[in-house]
């Protein structure tokens, strides 16, 4: 189906934040625009804020002066819904709330032709449900953009039970003629982002109210390790501790409590207390000027080893072997089963199987494990983090992190949780996205491009579990579900049987 030519009418209802941000990319594309709020005057100030955006963008030399009049004059402010009569399009970013919704749309109906597209940009209510009472329920699909919509390149285009395919077909080529990334999901809780994105807050909760490290220090490994543009908590103060606790509470109660979604007790703290993050002034940091910024800890400087046992495949390791062949460390290689180093023959140190390190020194018993958390890209990461069996003295760790010191990285010893911090998260984030694939929400290459586009992960989180090795990703699930023995962690049936085929999910 082909896109909405330029030519074509675009209403918008509802001049708020996503409203306005629809109505700037539908003009700058040429559409002529009609933007109805229920507010007076509030389509005349959506007008206005984006003519000052596109003013910041003239200052910027990004667009012409002459663009942004013609922008600007392409929307038209509306105080009627009849006025939108005319349009090809109508999308709705009214408040969050079926019966408001479902009123809007049935009124949009009276006026628009029958063949005309309703879209909604809900975030969280069932694209079947808004459609239910329609009289043509197969014209309204979901088109759920993300904020800043000017600058975020994602678009869900979400189909409900009676959705026709051919309207969701061409809303999604007018999201891509509109410079964006359509994404297709099944109208289900969360559609795809909001979905799979809720370990990525959770697991980093999680680890918080296990003490297994400080609110920076987790940050710092998210971003340094996992190439994350911001730490989940950080982030979490900037989207407001009350709304991320809101939509993991919406998504828990949409899937019948499964404890896979339970809220954190620690956020729910912050929010009691009214510590919701940037606008309240404080969150998991504090925001008041005068304080200042905490630094993440990172080890004192430690002698490194003198000697590297290489014990069977070197998996991960090589790229941290490369630049060590050139020093005078002593380097052996011994076949056996595994992939890790023994280190000046006192401790062993492999990545996390989702074992705590404690464990696998009970597990396997000789010298005492050290294991490290998963990093992006191995060669070019500025910090490692470590965790050490309870078994192993200061002494034993001590040469691990002098090895990773004479490789310029920064080293964060946290303690010793199950399966670390980015390696838990990347594989709950890989096991929520086989799910949805699993249950039909979407395809698995509409997982990996929703998460990079929607919310900036540095890796789609199937590629990223197929690099570390699917076997490897269901090793750490089926770890973390012995010791916590919750079905938080219960592996997805589509990631078990990739495994068992030998095969992949891209
Ligand atoms: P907003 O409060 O900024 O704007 C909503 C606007 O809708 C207001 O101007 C209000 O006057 C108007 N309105 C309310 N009822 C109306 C009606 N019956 N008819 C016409 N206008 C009406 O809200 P927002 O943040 O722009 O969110 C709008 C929708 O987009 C919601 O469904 C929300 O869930 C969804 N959404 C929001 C974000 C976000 O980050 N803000 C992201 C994705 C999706």
């Amino acid at each position: 189906m082909p896109a909405l030519t330029p030519e074509q009418v675009v209403g918008v209802v509802g001049a708020g934040t996503m409203g306005g941000g629809v109505a700037q990319i539908a003009a700058a594309v040429g559409h002529p625009v009609r933007l109805f709020d229920l507010q007076n005057n509030a389509p005349e100030s959506a007008i206005s804020r984006i003519d000052t955006a596109l003013a910041r963008l003239v200052d910027k030399g990004r667009i012409g002066e002459a663009q942004r009049i013609a922008l600007t004059a392409r929307i038209r402010p509306c105080d009627s819904v009849a006025q939108l009569s005319e349009c090809a399009l109508v999308i709705e970013a009214v408040a969050e709330e079926l019966a408001v919704k479902r009123a809007v749309f049935s009124d949009l109906e009276q006026v628009t032709s029958p063949d005309a597209i309703l879209a909604s940009n809900t975030s969280s209510l069932s694209i079947t449900a808004i459609a239910a009472e329609l009289k043509r329920p197969e014209r309204l699909v979901g088109m759920h953009f993300f904020n800043p919509v000017p600058l975020m390149d994602l678009v869900e285009v979400v189909t409900g039970l009676r959705t026709d395919q051919g309207v969701a077909d061409t809303v999604a080529a007018t999201a891509a003629a509109w410079g964006k990334h359509p994404v297709r999901a099944c109208s289900t809780p969360g559609f795809i982002v909001n979905r799979v994105a809720r370990p990525f807050y959770a697991e980093a909760l999680r680890a918080i109210q296990e003490q297994a490290t400080d609110v920076a220090t987790l940050d710092a490994i998210m971003r340094d390790c996992g190439g994350f543009r911001m730490g989940p908590l950080q982030l979490t103060d900037l989207i407001g501790q009350d709304v991320n606790f809101a939509v993991t509470r919406a998504v828990f109660d949409s899937f019948y409590q499964d404890p896979r979604f339970t809220p954190s007790l620690v956020q729910q703290e912050l929010v009691l207390g009214g510590l919701l993050g940037r606008k309240s002034g404080r969150g998991f940091y504090d925001y008041s000027e005068q304080v200042d910024p905490i630094e993440p800890r990172t080890a004192a400087p430690a002698a490194p080893p003198k000697q590297i046992t290489v014990v069977g495949d070197p998996g991960a390791f090589q790229a941290v072997l490369n630049p060590l062949a050139d020093n005078a460390m002593e380097i052996q290689h011994r076949d056996g089963h595994g992939q890790f180093l023994e280190i000046d023959a006192r401790v062993r140190l492999a990545v996390t199987d989702g074992r705590s390190a404690t464990q696998r020194t009970a597990d396997e018993p000789g010298l005492p494990w050290v294991v490290m958390d998963l990093a992006l890209d191995m060669d070019a990461t500025p910090r490692i983090a470590i965790a050490a069996a309870d078994q192993a003295s200061d002494a034993d760790t001590a040469p691990v992190i002098g090895l990773f010191q004479s490789l310029d990285k920064a080293v964060s010893v946290i303690d010793d949780l199950p399966g670390m911090i980015v390696m838990r998260t990347v594989c709950m984030l890989a096991n929520e996205g086989a799910d949805a694939v699993n249950q039909g929400v979407c395809s698995a290459e509409a997982v990996d491009l929703a998460m990079q586009k929607g919310v900036n992960y540095p890796r789609g989180p199937l590629a990223w579990a197929q690099s570390i090795g699917l076997g490897s990703v269901v090793q750490v699930l089926d770890n973390l579900a012995r010791t916590y023995g919750e079905d938080r962690y219960r592996v997805s049936p589509l990631l078990r049987r990739a495994v068992a085929a030998g095969g992949n999910l891209l």
